[in-house]
């Protein structure tokens, strides 16, 4: 077993995103963000689909600093809407758009709409040792009428996901952990790093 605990950066951001990341991991398993490692850049998201954006952003900050890292792009895909805001989920409603602006524009798009279907999905890129690896994590759910809920980030007022009759919004990290697209990618990446150190370190 390799006796050096393993050390990734996270490649966001996004502090609910680090946030939830840090929910998620082991003890073995240290997360660092961009601000504990000293990075300041804001990383581009310029593409059309939610795993080259991933593949960005990781890559960006593994040439900046040489470490293991992984980074994640997550959009909301309403069904209605054939799939938007979809990778332009941050830019839904404008490019320095705030997130009750992304929420007003979505419900007036989905106004008397019955069909109401949409999902979470979540790319997480890492990039262990140069290679590229992506896992991928979706919570189908639906979109409601109005907001509700206080806690969580972006449009988490507005999803209730399959399974229950709460926003993410009305839901603590460990309620919304039980559904969430980003803990769904994250075991992906987990049970990989677990099979990759096993095999390499044995
Ligand atoms: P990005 O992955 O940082 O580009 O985020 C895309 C958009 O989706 C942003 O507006 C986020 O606030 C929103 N978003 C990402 N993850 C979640 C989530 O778990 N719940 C609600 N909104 C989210």
């Amino acid at each position: 077993m390799n006796e050096v605990t393993p050390t990734f950066l996270f490649a966001s951001n996004n502090l609910n995103k680090l946030r939830e990341i840090n929910s998620l991991m082991p003890p073995g398993l240290i997360v660092r963000s961009l601000m504990d490692a000293g990075i300041d850049i804001d990383i581009p998201e310029p593409f059309h689909t939610l795993e080259e954006n991933a593949r960005t952003k990781s890559l960006t900050i593994f040439e900046k600093s040489g470490l293991n890292c992984f980074a994640e792009d997550t959009g909301l895909e309403v069904k209605a809407l054939d799939g938007a805001p979809g990778v332009k989920s941050a830019r839904y409603a404008g490019e320095h758009a705030e997130p009750q602006e992304n929420i007003a524009l979505l419900l007036r798009n989905m106004m008397g709409k019955t069909e109401r279907s949409a999902r979470f999905r979540t790319v997480v890129s890492l990039i262990m040792e140069g290679k590229e690896y992506q896992f991928e994590g979706i919570c189908r759910g639906h979109i409601t009428q109005e907001t509700s809920g206080e806690s969580g980030f972006g449009y988490d007022p507005v999803f209730i996901p399959e399974g229950t009759d709460k926003t993410f919004a009305e839901m603590n990290l460990a309620e919304k952990n039980k559904y969430s697209h980003r803990k769904k990618a994250v075991v992906k990446l987990l049970e990989f790093l677990n099979d990759w150190y096993e095999e390499n370190h044995r």
